[in-house]
């Protein structure tokens, strides 16, 4: 700025003010280095309701940055600054945003701030940040809501295809099963013939073994439910992978606590706590070769009960976590896994209106969250 001595009027011998400052409607402070003084214009007086003129040491409300009062760094910051906040004379804290200039010779140097009030400016900001995690709460309850369709719109055709594939299989399946055992009373068969027949019954016991899993799929119903222990329901399906688990050196902990009843069918229960239990025994056996922790763990209110199944296994990426309710979906190898598990799980939970959350990281372990509503709370 120009420093035009005939138009500017002395705070004191050193320190001089342009006349035009006087009249300008824009709130200013000037700083002066060498007096270590302060000046506002009127308009500033007018905008914040403080007179600021004097030394910097007796204006502790000049605005805080980081909590260090504005003259101690106006020196260091010349140009535009946003997230100052002034302490005006009414009580309120004004947040402005700052344009410092610098005038005057070395030996008086100056420092020009224009001060500019952004209530409005932050305000509509923290609308806009509101209105945006709104719109991204919503966008997820609409994705949850989606994936929910899809996956119960796969649930539905894949019941109605898996009983007819189960019933039309079935029969010759068992057919198969029932010569191959006949002939392995045969005592003229080779010992290659005798092996071959061995992985005949075996593989036909395994494609058995998964028709019974599609007939239960698409025999579930959510009808016979009746008032049933969630606590007992998990600790029937500890009972039957007990052996399992034991063989593989798997601890298993079970909190003690006193949940409430839900209202479900005991069996399906236990044989969606049975999945989870044996998918945590597969993927601590496929990280550290067994060997680890399963932990149950319970939440409840006065809505819901939460059973929560942690494990120390392999973990899943993100990618698979977005396929494990999808009938068929597997990574496991070929006899080991049908990929059933977990959509029935899915299919039971969702008649009884519960939820099933997953959370996972690879190499560190996985933790199922199944959510059932109290009986109050799905009284429809
Ligand atoms: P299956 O166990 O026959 O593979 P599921 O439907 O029960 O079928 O599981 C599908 C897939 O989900 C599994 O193959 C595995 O990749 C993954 N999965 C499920 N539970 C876990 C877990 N606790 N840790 C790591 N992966 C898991």
């Amino acid at each position: 700025m120009a420093t035009n001595t005939k138009k500017l009027k002395p705070v004191d011998s050193t320190f001089l003010i342009p006349e035009g400052l006087y009249i300008l409607p824009t709130a200013i402070l000037l700083f002066q280095k060498t007096s270590e003084t302060v000046w506002a214009n009127p308009a500033f007086e007018r905008e914040f309701g403080v007179a600021h003129t004097g030394r910097f040491s007796n204006q502790p409300s000049l605005g805080l940055i980081r909590e260090r009062p504005l003259a101690l760094q106006i020196f260091s910051m010349l140009g535009r600054h946003e997230g100052f906040v002034l302490d005006c004379l009414d009580g309120h804290r004004a947040p402005v945003e700052l344009k410092v200039t610098q005038y005057g010779d070395a030996s008086h140097e100056t420092y020009m701030v224009l001060v500019e009030d952004v209530t409005g400016k932050v305000e509509l900001e923290n609308q806009l940040i509101q209105k945006h995690l709104e719109l991204q709460r919503a966008f997820e309850e609409i994705k949850d809501a989606q994936n929910a369709l899809i996956q119960s719109a796969k649930l539905a055709s894949l019941g109605e295809m898996s009983s007819g594939i189960a019933h039309e299989l079935n029969q010759p399946l068992q057919a198969i099963l029932g010569f191959s055992q006949e002939l392995e009373h045969l005592e003229k068969l080779s010992p290659m013939g005798r092996e071959f027949l061995g992985d005949i019954i075996s593989g036909t016991k395994k494609m058995a073994e998964i028709i019974r899993s599609l007939r239960s799929f698409a025999r579930q119903s959510g009808d016979d439910c009746v008032e049933t222990s969630v606590r007992d329901a998990v600790e029937e399906a500890r009972r039957l992978m007990h052996h399992s688990l034991l063989q593989k050196g798997i601890e298993f902990e079970i909190e003690t606590a006193d949940v409430p009843c839900i209202f479900a069918n005991p069996i399906q229960l236990e044989q969606v706590f049975v999945n989870l239990f044996s998918n945590a025994r597969d993927a601590i056996e496929s990280a550290h070769a067994g060997h680890g922790k399963i932990c149950i763990h319970y939440n409840y209110t006065e809505t819901f009960v939460e059973v929560c199944v942690k494990d120390d296994g392999c973990g899943m990426s993100k990618e698979t976590q977005q396929k494990i309710f999808d009938p068929f979906f597997t990574t496991k190898e070929v006899g080991q896994g049908t990929g059933l598990g977990l959509s029935i799980s899915y299919g039971i939970l969702k008649k009884l209106h519960a939820e099933i959350r997953v959370d996972s990281k690879v190499n560190q372990g996985t933790e199922f969250k199944v959510r059932f509503p109290l009986r109050k709370a799905n009284a429809s």
